[in-house]
């Protein structure tokens, strides 16, 4: 039996997979919920407020951080986007596993206030593959495209700060590996203590 809820968090580089790889897993493992962020950049075509972002006004988003209802927020490419508090928190509170897809500083901001978070790294198969999947995905302009890529750069120097990697090659093997690491997360025995506590071998 597992009695709190996992906090993972899932970053790479913009155009890795992030976003399709979490649709599938989302599909696959019922038992997951996934934190919708608040972000002041434009909805993409097919984004639904309140299911892919909460999209806010620069001044929503100032005043959200004003009343202390965020875990984290950070500037990514002169947009800002952040966590909502109440929902993480509640999540947690009642054992359910909550998923959210942050950049790396959000990440690491989250490791420090959650030490128990659980931090993914997804990775693309090279940096050519990369490129190809974030054009062709048709969604960024090429400026906004090459700001991206060189933010990969330095996004990828912080992965030795997560705990797993998982390379996007296929997208089977990328939502297993996923899955893999969510079981043994679970089967830790620091996140089992009350069935240790429980089981009593004195009499036996
Ligand atoms: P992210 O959320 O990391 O920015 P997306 O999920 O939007 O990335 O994926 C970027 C593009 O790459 C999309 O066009 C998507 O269809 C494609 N893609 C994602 N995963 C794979 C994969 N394993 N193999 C080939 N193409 C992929
Ligand atoms: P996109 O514009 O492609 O949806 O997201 C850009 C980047 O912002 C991605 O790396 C995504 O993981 C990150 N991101 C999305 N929501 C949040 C959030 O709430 N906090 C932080 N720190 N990053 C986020």
């Amino acid at each position: 039996m597992f009695h709190e809820g996992l906090l993972v968090v899932i970053s790479g580089p913009s155009g890795t997979g992030k976003g399709t790889v979490l649709g599938l897993l989302r599909q696959s493992t019922p038992n997951i919920v996934f934190s919708v962020s608040a972000t002041t950049r434009a909805p993409r075509e097919g984004e639904i407020d309140g299911i892919n972002y909460f999209f806010k006004t620069v001044d929503e988003f100032k005043a959200m951080i004003e009343a202390d209802e965020m875990v984290e927020w950070v500037n990514y490419c002169n947009n800002y986007y952040g966590t909502p508090k109440k929902f993480v928190d509640e999540c947690k509170q009642q054992g359910n596993n909550v998923l959210l897809e942050v950049e790396v500083e959000g990440a690491l901001n989250i490791k420090r206030k959650y030490p128990d978070s659980v931090l993914i790294f997804i990775v693309p198969p090279s940096f050519e593959e990369l490129r190809r999947r974030i054009t062709g995905r048709g969604t960024e302009n090429p400026e906004v495209i090459s700001q991206r890529l060189e933010q990969a750069k330095v996004e990828l120097k912080f992965i030795d700060r997560y705990d797993y990697v998982v390379v996007n090659n296929t997208l089977k093997q990328a939502v297993e590996d996923i899955n893999s690491i969510l079981k043994a997360e679970k089967l830790k025995t620091s996140r089992n203590s009350r069935i240790i506590e429980h089981l009593d071998f004195k009499d036996a």
